[in-house]
C-alpha cells in the first residue's frame, strides 16, 4: 500500500458497533482499540477521538418506539458519553491519560469544549475523548468527528471500521468486492458508498479535510496508518 507523509495531529472516528455489537460492551474489544490508541500515543502522535453512540441508542430508531426525534438523538448524544467513560478506563489501565469534552460541562465526567484548553491538553500529551458529538439533534459523531479534525488543526481524519476501506460492493457477503485505494470527495457523495452521511463528506470536502477509512480491529494498524500508509481508502480532492 502507498505512502504518505507521516501525521502528527490525528482525529480518530470510533464508532459505537466498534465497542460491541450484541452486548453494548465487548470488553475485548475496547481493549484492542485502547492498545491500538497507545502505540500511537506512544509514538508521539496528538489524538482527539470521537466516540458513537450506536452500540447503546441511535436517536433515529427511537422513533418507532414513539421517541421524537430530538430527544432520542439527545439520549444518543448520552450513549456516546458512557463510550467516552469506558474508553477512558481502559486507557488509564494501560497508563495513558485521556480527558473527555462534553459539548456541554457534565461534572465529573466531560469538561465542557473549549478550543484553548483541547491544545493545551494535546501538548501536555493527554489524548482527547470528545463526546455528545455535535451536542445538537439531527447531526451524527460522523459530523461531529469532520467537526473536531478542523477545529483541533487534525491532518487527516480517521475513520475506523470493521472492513478494510470502501469496496464497490460489501465486501461480507461479496468475496469479489473490490477495495479503491482512494477516491474523491464527490465519488462518495454521488455513487452513495455507505462511507459516512453526506453532511460529514461536504463537511471535509469543503475544508479539504482527507479522510482516511480503515480497519482497527487489525492489530497496528492505527500506528501504520498515522505513519502515512494507506492501510484502507483515502478520500480527498
Ligand atoms: N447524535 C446527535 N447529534 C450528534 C451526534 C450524535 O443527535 O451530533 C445522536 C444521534 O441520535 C445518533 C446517536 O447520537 O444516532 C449516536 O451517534 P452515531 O449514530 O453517530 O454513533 P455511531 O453510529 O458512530 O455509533
Amino acid at each position: 500500500s502507498s505512502s504518505n507523509k507521516p501525521y502528527q495531529r490525528i482525529l480518530l472516528k470510533i464508532s459505537g458497533e466498534s465497542f460491541g455489537k450484541n452486548n453494548p460492551f465487548e470488553m475485548t474489544w475496547i481493549h484492542n482499540i485502547a492498545e491500538e490508541i497507545k502505540q500511537a500515543h506512544l509514538a508521539n502522535k496528538e489524538i482527539g477521538i470521537v466516540v458513537g453512540g450506536g452500540n447503546i441508542v441511535r436517536g433515529s430508531e427511537l422513533i418507532k418506539h414513539g421517541i421524537k426525534r430530538p430527544i432520542g438523538d439527545y439520549m444518543g448524544m448520552l450513549a456516546t458519553v458512557i463510550n467516552a467513560l469506558a474508553l477512558q478506563d481502559i486507557l488509564s489501565d494501560l497508563d495513558v491519560e485521556a480527558v473527555i469534552m462534553t459539548a456541554r460541562e457534565i461534572e465529573g465526567v466531560g469538561e465542557a469544549y473549549h478550543y484553548q484548553n483541547c491544545l493545551q491538553h494535546l501538548n501536555s500529551g493527554k489524548v482527547l475523548i470528545f463526546a455528545e458529538g455535535t451536542g445538537s439533534p439531527y447531526f451524527t459523531t460522523d459530523t461531529a468527528a469532520a467537526l473536531k479534525a478542523a477545529e483541533i488543526g487534525a491532518e487527516v481524519f480517521f475513520k475506523a471500521t470493521k472492513v478494510d476501506g470502501v469496496f464497490d460492493k460489501d465486501p461480507v457477503t461479496n468475496p469479489e468486492a473490490r477495495k479503491f485505494e482512494s477516491l474523491s470527495y464527490e465519488d462518495v457523495l454521488l455513487n452513495r458508498y455507505r462511507v459516512m452521511d453526506s453532511t460529514a463528506i461536504a463537511f471535509c470536502l469543503d475544508n479539504n479535510l482527507p479522510i482516511l477509512i480503515f480497519n482497527l480491529t487489525k492489530k497496528g494498524n492505527f500506528l501504520r496508518a498515522s505513519l502515512g500508509e494507506n492501510v484502507g481508502t483515502v478520500i480527498k480532492g
